[in-house]
């Protein structure tokens, strides 16, 4: 009998090793909680992927991912993934309840963006109000926005972000969290004025006319203002979406992401992992692509070395 692959999600990490595992004639499950094409799927517009040159919109991109990985036999399941557990001679795990037995998994579950919860976020998700400045930056030219965050990555991301803005309203909840070399940086973009820092500030909600953002509402120490801004970028944090891995053995790093070696094999043989969910990962489409192009290439070499 041929040996199987179950992989567990179907964003852009999954689809990609499923184009290549199904090629190779590996049976190919794919089990997915929601969207398929995940977090690309729900991105209205993607200006980086290669290959695309005017941009595509992310619904196009992700229907492509999956009628290419469909072309070749790929089997997409809708399901929740509770639990994996590597058994003597197979995996299993559990779909909706329902045990599924495979030579071999790929965990390409992703990660959540933490959201700050206020009043208009999920209104304008993608739409003015975002998580990743290498993705949307550029449509923020010569604009003011606010980020929200004050750890390592919304500093390094509020400084990424002056190549575009004119101006960044950075607001922290406490007190700077960032390393010391990025406050000294950040100090450089303070004195030209590029960027204004409020701590202490809490956002409370999204302003908007007509339908486009235009201010954001804060509470710096029980004093209420509001800030003209166009856009805002939230950096708060991740949740990588490992939940499920409790008691399976898999190691996760301090945030919970999976880890894997070279290979994007997790410390258990044949349960690999790929994409937002893997540490390390740059949490970007064409890196999930091409590390789920890597981790089929790995399984294939797996299940090959099971035959014997
Ligand atoms: C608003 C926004 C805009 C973005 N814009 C860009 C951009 O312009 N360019 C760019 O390169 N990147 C962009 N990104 C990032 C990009 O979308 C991700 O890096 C990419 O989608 C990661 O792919 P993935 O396959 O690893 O994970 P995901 O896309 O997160 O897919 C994981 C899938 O797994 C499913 N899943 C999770 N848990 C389970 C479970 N227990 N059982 C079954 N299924 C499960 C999820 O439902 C999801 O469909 C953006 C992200 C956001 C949020």
């Amino acid at each position: 009998m041929k040996k199987s692959l179950a992989i567990i999600g179907a964003g852009p990490s999954a689809l990609a090793a499923a184009i290549y595992t199904t090629r190779e004639d590996i049976p190919t499950v794919l089990y997915e909680k929601g969207v398929v094409g995940g977090l690309a799927a729900i991105t209205d517009k993607v200006e980086n992927y290669p290959g695309f040159p005017s941009g595509v919109e992310g619904m196009i991109l992700a229907n492509q991912f999956q009628s290419q990985a469909e072309r070749f036999g790929a089997d997409i399941e809708f399901g929740e993934v509770s639990s994996v557990k590597k058994l003597n001679n197979a995996i299993e795990i559990i779909v909706d309840n329902k045990p599924i037995l495979a030579d071999a998994v790929l965990i390409a579950t992703g990660s959540s963006y933490k959201k700050t919860g206020m009043p208009g976020e999920d209104d304008f998700y993608g739409k003015g109000v975002h998580y990743c400045a290498t993705c949307d930056g550029a449509f923020y030219r010569d604009k003011k926005i606010a980020v929200i965050g004050g750890g390592n990555s919304a500093i390094q991301e509020a400084i990424f972000l002056t190549r575009f803005a004119s101006h960044i309203d950075l607001l922290v909840r406490s007190k700077i969290r960032a390393s010391d070399v990025l406050q000294k940086e950040l100090k450089k973009y303070i004195d030209e004025g590029k960027i204004t820092v409020h701590l202490k500030t809490t956002p409370q909600k999204i302003l908007s006319l007509e339908g486009k953002i235009n201010g954001i509402e804060i509470n710096q120490e029980d004093d209420i203002k509001q800030l003209e801004v166009e856009g805002v970028f939230v950096f708060i944090g991740l949740n990588p979406n490992t939940g499920f891995l409790q008691g399976s053995g898999i190691e996760l790093d301090e945030q919970g992401l999976i880890k894997t070696n070279s290979r994007l094999e997790t410390n258990i043989p044949g349960i690999f992992a790929s994409g937002d969910v893997r540490s390390g990962a740059t949490m970007q489409i064409a890196s999930a692509v091409g590390e789920g192009a890597s981790a089929a290439l790995s399984i294939r070499e797996y299940l090959e070395s099971q035959k014997h």
